[in-house]
């Protein structure tokens, strides 16, 4: 069977785009055998100069960056893309309008899968980015979904963990204890489920350690992938 290219738009962090590849090839190997495996093309960004735009925000100057490595994956030969990151997509728009390629948006694969689980309320852990701006959550809502965020000091130490542990490669036991705390919060506040919204909160959360459903995005991201591109 024909294969479509995925495009991956990755690098923030490499710990997370690593993810993306491995279940890519897994999930195609599952689902065609043998010694199949994805047919893809990564651009992979220099995750501290992405940093600095967006402590800046300087979407302007990330949405140009990015737009830039998208022209590069589909003159590679992607057919379509994955922007492997969910705060990245404060810039989809501008991404989408670099290409003639579909991007495939991370929080419409979260929006179908906690759909499919029949759950309405949902907590979302992210970067401050992903869980105060509107660029995400909104969308999310405008899917039919409630969106439940964890109160200030949990924000800023979800945010903490992600960007000087989880994007270092650093994987600690006790920030897993504070995680499960904000998500047990969570579902006192009313969540059904909770969205893992930052693709390296996965290496770290997995779903024995919430009493309510979680929503991988890396994984349902590279699903939806793999389901686009063997349609
Ligand atoms: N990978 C993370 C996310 O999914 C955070 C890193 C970034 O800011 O891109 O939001």
């Amino acid at each position: 069977m024909r294969q479509r290219v995925i495009g991956l738009l990755g690098g923030m962090s490499w710990e997370s785009s690593a993810e993306y590849y491995r279940l890519l090839n897994e999930l195609v190997a599952a689902r065609l055998g043998g010694l199949h495996s994805a047919r893809c093309v990564l651009a992979s960004l220099d995750f501290a100069e992405v940093e600095r735009m967006q402590a800046d925000g300087d979407w302007a100057a990330a949405g140009e960056l990015l737009a830039g490595a998208a022209r590069g994956l589909e003159a590679a030969g992607a057919e379509f893309l994955l922007v492997c990151t969910n705060t990245m997509h404060k810039v989809a728009d501008v991404v989408q309008a670099a290409v003639s390629i579909p991007l495939l948006h991370l929080a419409d694969a979260t929006a179908e899968a906690v759909h499919a689980a029949g759950i309405g309320t949902v907590g979302l852990l992210g970067t401050a980015f992903t869980m105060e701006q509107d660029f995400y959550r909104e969308r999310l809502e405008r899917q039919g979904l409630s969106v439940l965020l964890p109160g200030a000091r949990d924000r800023a130490e979800v945010h903490r963990v992600i960007y000087e542990e989880l994007c270092r490669g650093r994987v600690l036991a006790e920030s897993r204890a504070y995680y499960r705390t904000v998500i047990e919060r969570l579902t006192e506040a009313g969540a059904q489920g909770v969205i893992l919204g930052c693709t390296e909160i996965e290496l770290l959360i997995t779903q024995s350690d919430s009493p309510i459903p979680v929503f991988p995005t890396t994984r349902l991201h590279a699903e939806a992938a793999v389901r686009r591109a063997l349609e």
